[in-house]
């Protein structure tokens, strides 16, 4: 397989950078674990250098694939194994809800385009009730930014998103010699458990990604002015005693989905999600 890698002329738009180091492969299956019954989807297969375990552990496989010539790559290789499944599609693009028709929680691994880190991540926490756990390569300095704490920097858009609706946890840092080409980053390996939700939840998901949004695109502004765009902060705090004098960097995930709650019920009373 080496000598296909290394002919392949990979396209830095797709970010294609492939495993070839089998010490970390077997470390990475390890650390996911399939199990025979497990649902499991792999963004962005590549030329299979996790296929291969994972449909020997006896899951149920589907591999998204967006390059057409990975596609005839991959269908060589293992369309023997019965249960492998393969779609050229764009995993953005892709409605899990679809997959899932068998009610069993689905288990995402990939190891996935550096540039488009957030944008396959928000896409699949959009899905997130049909969603066991998700293991995703990625740049070192993101992977830290999904499991930032209040107070932090680092903490912001994907670290409060991610942090409500699962709880991610960096399980392995990778060196860039792994790969074939080699990347100019550091990357590291995050694994978001799916049944550690936040106790209380968005009551709007669509409502809470663009409040997450609006309040971390100013983050050094003090809550009340970046709401007061968004509807009557003075009343509202005045009535509900709360205190938008904090920086969004300050509160905590959960007082982020309180605040969230209450403001939409307070500004919107009649709006449900479907509305917008
Ligand atoms: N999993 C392989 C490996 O570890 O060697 C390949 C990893 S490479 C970093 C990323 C893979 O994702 C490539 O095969 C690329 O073609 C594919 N890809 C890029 N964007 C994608 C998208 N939006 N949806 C699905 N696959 C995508």
């Amino acid at each position: 397989m080496n000598h296909k890698l290394r002919a392949f002329k990979a396209k830095k738009s797709l970010g294609q950078n492939f495993l070839f180091d089998a010490n970390i492969i077997r470390k990475i299956i390890q650390l996911f674990a399939p199990q025979p019954n497990d649902f499991v989807l792999e963004i962005g297969p590549g030329f299979g250098a996790l296929t291969e375990n994972l449909l020997q552990s006896g899951c149920h496989y589907t591999g998204i694939e967006i390059d057409e010539r990975l596609i005839f790559e991959l269908q060589e290789r293992f369309s023997d194994y019965e249960n492998f499944t393969l779609r050229h599609v764009d995993f953005r693009k892709l409605d899990l809800s679809q997959l899932s028709s068998v009610h069993v929680s689905i288990r995402i691994i990939g190891n996935i385009p550096y540039h488009i880190t957030s944008s396959i991540v928000f896409s699949a926490f959009m899905h997130h009730n049909l969603i066991a756990d998700m293991m995703l390569m990625m740049q070192k300095e993101v992977a830290e930014r999904v499991v930032a704490g209040h107070g932090c920097k680092d903490f912001g858009i994907l670290s409060v998103i991610s942090q409500t609706y699962a709880q991610p946890e960096i399980v392995l840092t990778v060196p860039p010699t792994v790969f074939i080409p080699r990347p100019d980053i550091e990357s590291a390996i995050v694994r978001w458990d799916f049944t550690q939700k936040q106790e209380r939840q968005p009551e709007d998901p669509e409502f809470f990604r663009i409040f997450v949004r609006t309040i971390f695109n100013q983050r050094r502004k003090i809550l009340r002015n970046t709401l007061k765009k968004m509807g009557d902060v003075v009343l509202f705090e005045n009535e509900k005693t709360i205190d938008l004098q904090r920086r969004p960097e300050e509160l905590s995930v959960l007082e982020i989905i309180d605040l969230c709650n209450a403001f939409k019920a307070y500004s919107f009373p009649n709006q449900t999600g479907s509305d917008r």
